[in-house]
């Protein structure tokens, strides 16, 4: 049995998209579901639009997504020796040719062509050259003149190209550089890749990257082309769509495997299932079930699965997650709660890290009072509650959310209080607001220290503030 391998070949001239992470992690799945081999390939050959902070990007996306290569990162550009020895190879076996035709012909004739309705191609002129032309050349390789070019593609079926639409493309640029259809063929070759998953806009390539395999002497690997990922209003997914680069959604707090578990549905199903952890899927995983059509990227649904996630992925991996929110927000966990108690506390309240990591400040810096919550909670008559709760919880011998619990019911007793009374001037007390995790809970994880500091803030803040 053949051993599969395939391959993940981002153009590093930007950040890593949500389409290109979709295609490496079924790349990435196809191949642990077969115990076969993932490649990274960085297309670097297009000099002035590839970036080294680009593959910095790739590499950044991949790592946070955990989508581990076997092989790589390869580098195109590190490889043009070869690319050179290969055209070499098909010039000298008349399966390439030296192209003398200028641009201005070239351009000429392309008017021409859309003149008269025609698809602009090349036409030949230099294919049956003998003798050597003059000025610089590129090399064209000699497409098959009839025939047709057919191949299976494991997501859209049977295609079949006819070869008289396609015209002797170009391999080498007369600088010497390599293009794209080439560099793909040489690499795909010398890097034994089975199957080629990759975007559908790569399709009308195949016909021709197929024919060049061929005169190599080479078996064309198997190919899917995944459709695209289109916005909310159909048209393909961009930047006017809001977030679309991988690490764009990690600031914005989501967890790499609810955005893995987001992606891997956008174009594929097992049934009804809408969850799955990654080994699931790598068993699961199959190419015949990525969809045929489209799909488009649905915001609220990658929302609910990120709360899914962070209630329910281990807290040690949602706390990493979690730190680099806070430290960004310039917040020092140091002093405060756990991450992974705070997790367990925010986390029915929290779509995001980012959403939870704002919501959460007052645990470990000051609390920020808002003014009508202020003149709302922290009223004259809320001041002796305040006042005793803060006295008992000073001595309060166990700094647990039951005992803490049992102070504030106590206190509400003797006061004649309903619970709610009392709950929410306390709340407003130590968070500042009127919204934060069950009373007891918030000031368990508050710590005995800055809760007690707080409500003597707090009491003497009652009355001050008058509601208009
Ligand atoms: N480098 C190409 C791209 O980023 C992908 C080529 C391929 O997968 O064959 O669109």
């Amino acid at each position: 049995m053949t051993v599969v391998r395939t391959r993940f070949a981002p153009s590093p001239t930007g950040y890593l998209h949500v389409g290109g992470a979709r295609t490496a992690l079924y790349c990435w799945l196809y191949a642990h579901k077969m115990q076969g081999t993932f490649i990274l390939r960085v297309e670097d050959t297009d000099l002035e639009r590839s970036t080294p902070e680009s593959v910095q990007a790739i590499l950044d996306g991949m790592n946070w997504l955990n989508l581990n290569f076997d092989e790589g990162p390869f580098y195109q550009t590190h490889r043009f020796d070869r690319y050179h020895a290969v055209a070499e190879q098909l010039l000298n076996e008349g399966k390439a040719y030296r192209c003398y035709c200028s641009k201005e012909r070239l351009e000429e004739l392309r008017n021409k062509q859309m003149t008269n309705k025609e698809k602009p191609r090349y036409d030949g002129l230099c294919r049956d050259r003998q003798a050597v032309g003059e000025g610089s050349y590129v090399l064209r390789f000699r497409n098959p003149t009839d025939g047709n070019v057919h191949f299976d593609d494991l997501i859209r079926g049977p295609l079949t190209f006819s070869n008289v639409e396609l015209d002797d493309l170009i391999i080498m640029r007369s600088d010497g550089s390599p293009t794209y259809n080439f560099t793909v063929v040489v690499d795909d070759w010398d890097m034994q890749i089975t199957h080629v998953i990759r975007g559908d806009d790569h399709i009308n390539n195949t016909p021709r990257q197929i024919n060049i395999l061929r005169a190599l002497g080479a078996t064309p690997p198997l190919y899917a082309h995944v459709p695209m990922i289109l916005g909310s209003d159909g048209k393909r997914l961009s930047k006017r769509h809001g977030a679309v680069s991988v690490m764009q959604y990690r600031e914005e707090g989501f967890l790499p495997e609810a955005l893995l578990n987001y992606l891997v549905r956008l174009g594929w199903s097992h049934g009804d299932q809408e969850i799955f952890s990654m080994d699931e899927l790598v068993n699961l995983f199959d190419i015949p079930h990525i969809n045929r059509a489209p799909a488009a990227f649905n915001n609220e649904k990658l929302l609910w699965l990120n709360q899914h996630y962070i209630k329910t992925s281990d807290p040690a991996h949602v706390a990493e997650e979690l730190a680099w929110h806070m430290e960004k927000m310039g917040v020092d966990i140091s002093q405060g709660p756990a991450l992974t108690d705070l997790i367990k506390a925010q986390a029915e309240r929290s779509k995001t890290l980012r959403e939870m990591a704002e919501k959460s400040r007052y645990f470990y810096q000051h609390a920020e009072y808002d003014v009508d919550a202020v003149a709302q909670h922290l009223t004259i008559e809320a001041a002796p509650a305040l006042t005793a709760i803060r006295d008992d919880l000073t001595t309060l011998a166990d700094w647990s959310k039951e005992a803490i619990h049992q102070v504030i019911t106590q206190v509400a007793e003797k006061l004649a209080l309903k619970l709610g009374k009392i709950a929410q001037p306390v709340r407003v007390a130590v968070t500042g607001n009127t919204i934060s995790p069950s009373i007891d809970l918030t000031l368990q994880l508050l710590g005995r220290a800055r809760t007690v500091e707080r409500l003597t803030t707090a009491i003497g803040l009652c009355g001050k503030e008058k509601v208009n």
